[in-house]
């Protein structure tokens, strides 16, 4: 009980251990303490759920924890994000709608068994100099200006530790949030299940049609994050590097009900109703020694009151917030938290007061909840609209790429400059980019009544739209923190003429409106008459921009209106 830890991590999970990891690299003498309930080694496949990574993840373990050499011998690159949408015949892969990428992608990400992936993290974090106690199950925590006391039971004995700053990595144990009551409701209620098969599944062989298959080289469908989707719902098919695969339904019990999937027999009569192709393809694999596991998690998404304090602790993970898997977003906000919480805890190694960016990281962490939330809320009543989706996911790549991603790549968010001119106040242009996300995912809303049809045989790369390419390509582009302010405004103003060539073309539609309409993008509403003047008067109203409508039109199925005033 003598020795004062510089931090202790109750969790090694994800979080914890990354944590732990960055630290260790930044400061090597730093001592830390981590401990970590379960008792064993993970086991490979069948260890815990949040295997696929997309950019800021994965720009986090490749480059700021320095795991590239791991993950590219021992987990498996990713080829993006992959969509199949509603169909009429949904025994034929060919004839949906696919969206995904063509060609191998020159940013990388990865698919994560997180067994192997831990396992190495523990040992990995072990010989940069951190403790871990295995076996350990932290129980309570004492808050004291001379070192904060933690608890934990092993083997039936309980012991006690001290340290200067905490980490609440337990994930969904919650250790602090539930100790210090900062719980805050998450009104989107959507639930999970998911199992892993053994052996490799290769969505290129649920077809002999040779057109289909030669759209991409072989393997490439294979190791993207594959969703297929229709209203209420999308079932996951991920490739693991222990050559297993993951399978996981994601659904609103307004229309799926968990009750009708929260056992595996369950979830299989689901897919043979839903997904027919995909139980004939699954079914079989799962039996004998085929099925691995099976998980079921009820209402997933949950917010966190609190999360980093002066008084040196944080939570990080899991055990903070979490929204929605549609994008794979979790190491995302394990890697912003983490980031965060390293740069606190350094700080105030050194001998600085933390009490200010304690609150302002606090801050901009809750507003990028905020800001992300309107993604998923609401919108699962979408998915079996295609049209809708593929503007909606364009959509939400975009300003995940050309915004959060882009200040995380370059730092951003430990700079208080940056921070400040970025989202301090109500007309900065961080706060206007979150009105405008909130106002684009209503305009999906209430476009639905007027979607209506069903398309097919169509394939859609987001790198056919060339400022998205830009964007994706651009990721781990430098700058300085004056020329970070200076592209994220630029950024903003190129979304903002996106949301306005997609309002033209769906009001155009809609409403019969020209396509030549003056469109403010903070004022975008589709109800019939009355909104139409401020859309077309209001402070920014702009004129239509000639190459982002011709880009827009791209991923645009319906027939275009032309232009007439
Ligand atoms: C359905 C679904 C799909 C998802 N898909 C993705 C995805 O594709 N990509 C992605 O990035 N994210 C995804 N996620 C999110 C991802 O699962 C989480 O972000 C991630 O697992 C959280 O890691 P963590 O370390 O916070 O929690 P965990 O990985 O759960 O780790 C917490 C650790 O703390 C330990 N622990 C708990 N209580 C205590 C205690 N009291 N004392 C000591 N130890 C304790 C546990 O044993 C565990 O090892 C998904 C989430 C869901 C629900």
């Amino acid at each position: 009980m003598d020795k004062i830890y510089d931090v202790i991590i109750p969790g090694g999970g994800l979080a914890g251990l990354t944590l732990s990891i960055q630290l260790k690299r930044a400061k090597p003498d730093i001592s830390i303490l981590i401990l970590e309930s379960m008792d064993n080694a993970a086991p490979t496949a069948a260890h815990k759920v949040g295997e696929s990574t997309v950019e800021l993840a994965t720009h986090y373990m490749r480059e700021v924890l320095d795991l590239k050499g791991y993950l590219e011998e021992h987990e498996l690159p990713k080829h993006g994000l992959r969509f199949f949408f509603k169909t009429t015949d949904k025994n034929d892969i060919t004839n949906r709608v696919e969206l995904g990428p063509r060609l191998k992608l020159p940013v990388p990400s990865h698919q994560l068994d997180r067994g192997t992936l831990e396992n190495y993290m523990s040992s990995h974090t072990q010989s940069l100099g951190s403790e871990l106690i295995r076996g350990a199950r932290a129980k309570d925590v004492l808050f004291s200006e001379h070192g904060h006391q933690v608890t934990y039971s092993k083997d039936g004995q309980d012991t006690t530790v001290k340290a200067r700053w905490i980490a609440d990595a337990t994930g969904r144990g919650s250790l602090l949030k539930r100790k210090l009551n900062f719980v805050k409701p998450m009104e989107h209620h959507v639930n999970a299940v998911w199992w892993r098969l053994k052996g490799e599944i290769d969505i290129d062989d649920w077809s002999e049609n040779t057109t289909w298959k030669s759209q991409l080289e072989p393997k490439l469908r294979y190791l993207s994050t594959v969703h297929f989707m229709d209203k209420g719902y999308w079932v996951w098919v991920i490739p693991l590097g222990s050559k297993n695969t993951s399978i996981g339904i994601v659904a609103d019990p307004a229309v799926h009900p968990f009750e009708d999937i929260n056992t595996y027999q369950k979830s299989l009569t689901w897919l043979q109703t839903n997904e027919p192709l995909c139980y004939k393809m699954l079914k079989p694999r799962g039996e004998g020694e085929g099925l691995l596991d099976f998980r079921v998690l009820k209402h997933f998404a949950h917010d966190s009151g609190q999360l980093y304090s002066a008084n040196r602790w944080g939570v990080v993970g899991e055990s903070g917030a979490f929204l929605d898997p549609l994008y794979s977003p979790g190491s995302d906000l394990i890697a912003l938290a983490n980031s965060w919480m390293t740069d606190l805890i350094l700080r105030d190694l050194a001998g600085e007061d933390i009490s200010i960016r304690a609150a302002v990281y606090e801050k901009a962490h809750l507003a990028h909840i905020e800001n992300w939330i309107p993604i998923y809320q609401n919108k699962y009543l979408l998915m079996g609209n295609t049209q809708i989706m593929v503007f909606k996911i364009f959509w939400d790549w975009a300003i995940y790429w050309s915004v959060p991603c882009l200040i995380f790549t370059n730092k951003g968010f430990v700079n208080l400059k940056v921070i400040k001119e970025l989202f301090a106040s109500p007309s900065a242009i961080g706060s206007k980019f979150g009105e405008l996300n909130k106002r684009i995912q209503q305009l999906f809303i209430e476009w639905q009544q007027y979607d209506i049809e069903i398309f097919t045989n169509h394939y859609i790369d987001p790198f056919d739209v060339p400022f998205l390419q830009k964007w994706q390509q651009e990721l781990e582009m430098q700058y300085e923190p004056k020329a970070l302010i200076e592209k994220v405004k630029e950024n903003v103003l190129l979304l903002e003429k996106f949301a306005a060539a997609m309002f033209r073309l769906m009001s155009a539609k809609a409403l019969d409106t020209p396509m030549d309409l003056k469109v403010d993008p903070y004022s975008i509403c589709l109800q019939p008459g009355s909104g139409l003047t401020s859309i077309t008067t209001g402070p920014n109203a702009m004129p239509p921009d000639e190459e982002i409508d011709k880009q827009v039109d791209i991923i645009w199925f319906y027939n275009k209106k032309t232009v007439s005033s």
